[in-house]
């Protein structure tokens, strides 16, 4: 069993808290490590290491702090398949499916290194007689991230390498449930040349969280988690006048229109539905075929697609999804198909009893597939976080969007179709943050922003991308008046 220590000012520190929170591996059961649960001194002394380097940080030319962001990536790159495993050892995932995850991170390292060009601010000659007027976004000094379990190298990396590139320093707290891909992507960020201080990692749960809430130093908190955490953080940050962007949870609609090539939607479902074992805050987790015609052929596709899915440890290649992430999540989940049965929807694939040789202690659930789902159904309102799917029959196109408008959650939705007018008015109509036409998982690329709407976000700005820029600085305006002799004596109006 291993140990994962804090990281600050560079240094890996053992924790001196008495309390720890077990890691396990989801495949087998085992617990596999500890990650200790900080304690406030601790939180403090991190935050004391990140504001001791911030004005330097901040005044380093952004050239070179790009040369630091060129080198991280570089090392990022050649460490890709080891952070892939790393994750997945602690969270269950395919490797394959974690070496995406460590792709879409590295993609937000590259837009990361065009800092210079992203923080050019703007130059107005001649606003008045010899006064020149420019404007420029400036680092805001101490930032923090909250990150959730099931993207444990990607989500932080939708956080510090922009907010470290605007000129910020950054504090981490992970995940405890899977700590050592954070921790392995610190220390490549140490080698990448990265002054102390910098970026700080530190472990725990909500003593941490709160320390970092409260405490006057810290600038500006992102969190990625579910909706309930998101509210709360959000709730307390700006209580405590800072800058808060809080994601948090999802149920993704997938609307099928009669028109929509079947076999293309069945198959966007499997991977949008059970891949990483519909642990995705973009997993696709309801269907909304159009008319019953179009769910009775799409329900003959999926079950016996969901029946044969290849569940398997990661490190069996020909896995197509791994376990959940804990004992717990497992009863959970499990726990909500009991419920969408006795609410009276339809189980068409049952993936309650599933159990995989040599791996019995794992924390595996089969694929399960609902049909006749309706909204009042908790398995409808609620989201599950597993490999579960519901097929919720719409008589037309309008049904469809107003249930997915009335959803408390706004995150990602899709549409399948050949339809051009109708993608254009979804697109058009639909209340919620990123939207995909034929697309099932819309996970906006490095260079736009990732964000959903109603509870799936508390807070102005999307992550990543510009918004990231805009969310880690504040903008400055100076004015400024070389008169070369004229004297014109005291003004007491308004200048203009
Ligand atoms: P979680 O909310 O349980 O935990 C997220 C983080 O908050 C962790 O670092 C955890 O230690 C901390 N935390 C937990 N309880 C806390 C408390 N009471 N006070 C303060 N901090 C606390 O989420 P999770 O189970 O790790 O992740 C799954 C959730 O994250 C899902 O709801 C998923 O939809 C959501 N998610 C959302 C997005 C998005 O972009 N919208 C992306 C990924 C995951």
């Amino acid at each position: 069993m291993y140990k994962i220590s804090n990281a600050i000012h560079g240094k890996k520190i053992n924790s001196l808290s008495s309390r720890s929170s077990a890691v396990f591996n989801p495949a087998t059961g085992e617990q596999i490590a500890k990650t200790p649960l900080s304690t406030v001194d601790e939180v403090n002394e991190a935050v004391a290491s990140a504001k001791s380097v911030a004005k330097e940080w901040a005044r380093t030319p952004p050239l070179k702090r790009a040369k630091f962001m060129f080198n991280f990536k570089y090392l990022l790159d050649k460490h890709s398949a080891d952070i892939a495993r790393e994750l997945s050892r602690e969270h269950g995932k395919t490797h394959e499916d974690a070496l995406g995850e460590v792709t879409r991170g590295i993609e937000v390292v590259d837009f990361a290194c065009g800092i210079p060009n992203l923080l050019k601010g703007e130059f107005s000659r001649n606003v008045g007689p010899s006064i020149d007027s420019y404007a420029d976004r400036q680092p805001l000094g101490v930032v923090a991230g909250i990150t959730p379990f099931n993207f444990p190298a990607m989500v932080p990396m939708w956080m510090y390498p922009i907010a470290v590139a605007c000129g910020n320093t950054f504090i981490l707290k992970p995940s405890e449930r899977n700590p050592s891909a954070p921790m392995l992507c610190w220390e490549l960020f140490q080698e990448a040349g990265f002054p102390e201080g910098v970026f700080n990692v530190i472990h725990g749960d909500k003593e941490a969280v709160d320390a970092l809430l409260d405490h006057r130093d810290v600038k500006a908190i992102s969190f990625v988690g579910s909706t309930p955490i998101a509210e709360y953080i959000y709730s307390r940050g700006t209580a405590n006048g800072k800058r808060v962007q809080a994601l948090g949870g999802a149920k993704n609609h997938m609307i099928i229109m009669p028109d929509a090539d079947m076999d293309q939607a069945a198959d966007a479902l499997m991977g949008a539905g059970f891949g990483s074992a519909g642990e995705r805050c973009m997993a696709i987790s309801v269907a909304v075929p159009i008319g019953d015609a179009t769910a009775d052929a799409l329900v003959e596709k999926l079950a016996p697609r969901v029946e044969s899915l290849k569940i398997g440890p990661s490190t069996d290649e020909d896995a197509e999804m791994g376990p959940v992430i804990t004992k717990a999540h497992q009863e959970k989940v499990k726990g909500y198909i009991d419920k969408g049965v006795a609410e009276g929807a339809k189980l068409v694939v049952d993936g309650r009893d599933f159990s995989l040789q040599g791996y019995e202690e794992g924390y595996f659930v089969g694929g399960t597939l609902f049909d006749n789902v309706t909204s009042n159904m908790t398995i409808y309102k609620e989201e599950i976080f597993g490999p579960v799917l519901s097929v919720l029959r719409a008589k037309d196109y309008g049904e469809a969007v107003k249930l997915i408008n009335d959803h408390e959650y706004g995150n990602g939705t899709a549409i399948f179709t050949r339809d051009g007018d109708a993608a254009r008015e979804f697109a058009d109509d639909i209340e919620v943050g990123m939207v995909g036409i034929n697309v099932p998982i819309p996970v906006p690329v490095a260079y736009h922003s990732f964000g959903g709407w109603k509870r799936s976000l508390f807070g102005d700005h999307s992550i990543y991308g510009p918004e990231g820029v805009h969310f880690y600085t504040r903008l400055k305006t100076v004015t400024t008046r070389w008169p070369k002799g004229i004297k014109e004596g005291a003004t007491f109006a308004f200048p203009t």
